[in-house]
């Protein structure tokens, strides 16, 4: 069985949900995971924005217009008949529920409960529109199944409990659809794996249905050599190893959820990053294979601040970094980056809800510097052989610019240089201009 997995963009209009069948072959085994239509989740953020705001009027004309264009799209989608009153039914079903929410008492439960929206309305209308081509498919509900547990960490296992048992109960049908992106917590909450979590989601599930290759449909022809956003003439990757696209997809390659290659990893399931709108390019394969000698790609991630603690008891006191460390594992703040001189350690962090309270215990130690607007840039690829000259290489092309810390060596496969966030564009133009031109 196969899992594919189609982005916002994938399905964000009538005619693109359309034009899934010229991808998803019904007489293939396969679970197809959908993206809320494109732009309804950043909607929903807006609108949940709102209602903790306590602005109701506010919340309820985002919800009249986004139920507006739900309105045209299920016309679009279902043109006429018995199915587009069930679609009518479904959407007016949602939007109704999202009105009850905003007339209610709103805390964060509800806004979870209010982002899970867009993915059940994706998929219960792609759902329909299948039906209405005589297409069968069977919908499962995400909730069932998809498990966060207190520290937000999936639970793969119970997601094999819980859905094997549906799969077999449908043994005649090979085509079944589910929500990207939502899950439970531990509380049996409804929640979610986080912006861009729908690639989570796939990536979950064929770990935990041991899938023969996970599919991330979107809307580039894979992993570029380096953020297309930013950076003119980046190139398609054919290839990457699960190490190379956990740092890339961590270290901000908006393409992949940061977390998501870890689950296919670990059951090395194979990875296709492919084109919705270019079926037939290459794409992108994740695989334990890794090309030896070569530099893969670049990528920047933004929001990183920097934490220097300054000690002169550091110099040769044992114990010293696992004390420093140990206040960031009780604040639950993961470290990004780490370097060390005898008298001194910076760390970067981006989560930062905690930040007060952390640098008031790391005063204990010594004074403490923190640098804010920080961009982490990492170049991923082969850089075991220290005779490419990489290293040097990659220095040497943002000489012009101030670097704060330099991490090599953690790895064998990645380089990662933290500078000011207003020196981002610069650096990843000289580094794909050095590197790959
Ligand atoms: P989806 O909605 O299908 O999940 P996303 O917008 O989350 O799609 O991810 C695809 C986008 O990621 C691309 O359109 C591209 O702009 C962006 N992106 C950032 N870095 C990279 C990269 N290195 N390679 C490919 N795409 C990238
Ligand atoms: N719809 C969610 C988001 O926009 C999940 C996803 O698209 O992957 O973040
Ligand atoms: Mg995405």
């Amino acid at each position: 069985m196969k899992i594919l997995k189609f982005g916002g963009t994938s399905v964000g209009s009538p005619e693109r949900m359309k034009k899934l069948l010229d991808i998803i072959d019904p007489a293939e085994e396969q679970i197809v995971v959908l993206s809320a239509v494109s732009g309804t989740t950043n909607s929903l953020v807006e609108i949940s924005a709102k209602l903790l705001k306590e602005d109701k009027q506010s919340a309820l004309s985002l919800i009249n217009a986004l139920h507006e264009k739900y309105n045209e799209f299920v016309i679009e989608l279902l043109s006429e008949g018995k199915f587009l009153e069930q679609g009518k039914e479904v959407v007016s079903y949602h939007f109704g529920f999202l009105e009850t929410l905003a007339n209610d008492i709103f805390t964060p439960v509800e806004e979870k409960v209010v982002l899970a929206q867009g993915e059940l309305l994706s998929t219960t209308l792609y759902h329909i529109y299948l039906k209405s081509i005589g297409v069968s498919s069977v919908l499962l509900p995400a909730l069932d199944f998809m498990k966060i547990d207190e520290d937000n960490e999936p639970d793969i296992p119970f997601t094999t409990e819980h859905l094997m048992p549906i799969l077999a109960a449908h043994k005649d049908n090979k085509l079944f659809i589910t929500q990207g992106f939502i899950c439970r917590n531990s509380f049996g909450e409804v929640d979610n794996l986080r912006r861009g979590g729908s690639d989570y989601t796939a990536s979950l599930l064929g770990a935990a249905i041991m899938a023969e290759e996970v599919q991330i449909w979107t809307d580039i022809d894979g992993m570029h050599n380096n953020d297309p956003r930013i950076v003119k003439g980046t190139k398609p990757i054919a290839q990457l190893s699960f190490d190379e696209a956990a740092e890339l997809a961590y270290f901000g390659a908006k393409i992949l959820h940061p977390q998501s290659v870890f689950p296919a990893q670990k059951y090395r399931i194979p990875v296709r990053l492919l084109n919705t709108m270019e079926p037939q390019a290459a794409g992108t394969l994740i695989s334990a294979e890794s090309e030896k000698g070569k530099i893969k790609s670049i990528a920047a991630k933004d929001g990183i601040t920097a934490i220097k603690i300054q000690s002169s008891r550091m110099l040769l006191a044992y114990g010293f970094l696992r004390k420093v460390f140990e206040i960031f594992e009780r604040y639950k703040t993961p470290i990004d980056m780490i370097t060390t001189s005898e008298v001194a350690v910076s760390v970067t962090i981006d989560y930062l809800d905690n930040l007060d309270k952390i640098i008031e215990e790391l005063h204990a130690f010594g004074s403490v510097e923190v640098d804010k607007d920080q961009s982490i840039v990492c170049v991923v690829g082969d850089f075991s052989a220290e005779k490419h000259g990489y290293a040097a290489r990659v220095l040497d092309s943002i000489k012009h610019i101030p670097v704060r810390m330099i991490s090599y060596g953690g790895s064998n496969y990645n380089i990662s240089l933290l500078i000011n966030t207003s020196d981002k564009t610069e650096a990843l133009k000289s580094l794909h201009g050095r590197i790959f031109e």
